[in-house]
């Protein structure tokens, strides 16, 4: 099987591009296009003991679905949110009402609301956890640190989200301190998030981090598990499932960098994925 390679390495990244050479022409695919920025961080260290066994990954299409919560099980003001969003069928419309949403508390402490950022038309969408301070300050997701790697990330498999990708998170404002969201901050913009979901409609949903997996498949199974498969998606407001998949956040690898490596074959999984649906 023919497999393209557009690598420019120095002969110190020979040894590590000689693995990925061997990984990807066990892959079921046409053409690889790998930009240097990821191979060229020395975290990554693919060295010559690498496992680059990941056949039973990148094999597992779609194995497992995401069902919708039941809106019968919410309560009747809950519900109203969820059938009042059915007739909005603009992007435009769903952020003017998330920006005048007044029912969350985290409004308070923001200085703005991050709804968005990157193409709408995009095939794959992203969703992280929160605004951060950067974030917070100008109304833009990932536009901080944990965001300049995770543009960086998908640079190294030509994705950008001023061309092909778009994001957002599972709440629209900063949570004080940067903690973690509370189970009743996602739940009050879950019918938001749905909706919002429905009306980029990608091809691809990838959550970054277990925030954002926990949220989104309303933990019907582990973050290990999404993050290791393809699998579908379905909410309310959804007539045809979507694909979707997890990955580590970027704030965790700035934190734990050797874990780059698995982000690199987790990539590779991605692009295999894009280039056979
Ligand atoms: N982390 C997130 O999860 N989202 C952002 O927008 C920024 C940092």
């Amino acid at each position: 099987m023919g497999v393209d390679y557009y690598i420019t390495a120095d002969q110190e990244e020979q040894n590590l591009v000689n693995h990925l050479i061997n990984f990807a022409n066990n892959l079921p695919q046409q053409s690889f296009n790998i930009n240097s920025d990821l191979l060229s961080d020395p975290n990554l260290d693919l060295d010559s003991s690498t496992n680059l066994d990941l056949n039973s990954n990148i094999d597992s299409s779609i194995n497992s679905s995401i069902n919708p919560i039941s809106i019968t099980s919410l309560s009747a003001a809950d519900r109203k949110i969820y059938e009042d969003l059915r007739s909005i069928v603009e992007l435009e419309k769903l952020e003017e009402i998330v920006n005048g949403l007044d029912c969350i508390s985290l409004r308070a402490f923001a200085n703005n609301t991050v709804f968005a950022d990157g193409n709408p038309e995009s095939d794959i969408m992203l969703v992280g956890e929160a605004p951060g301070a950067s974030e917070d300050k100008e109304g833009v997701p990932f536009c901080g640190e944990s965001g300049q790697l995770l543009d960086i990330i998908f640079r190294s498999i030509n994705l950008s989200r001023k061309e092909n990708l778009y994001i957002t998170n599972t709440v629209f404002w900063r949570p004080p301190a940067n903690r973690k969201p509370t189970q009743d901050e996602i739940n009050i913009c879950r019918p938001y998030l749905e909706k919002h979901i429905a009306l980029i409609k990608p091809k691809l949903i990838i959550l970054v981090g277990n925030t954002a997996i926990e949220t989104v498949t309303n933990s019907q199974f582990n973050s290990k598990y999404i993050r290791e498969n393809f699998l579908t998606y379905k909410n309310y407001y959804l007539d045809n499932p979507i694909h979707i998949t997890g990955i580590f956040h970027p704030a965790y690898l700035l934190r734990q960098p050797y874990k780059k490596k698995d982000m690199f074959f987790k990539l590779l999984e991605i692009q295999n994925f894009l280039n056979s649906n």
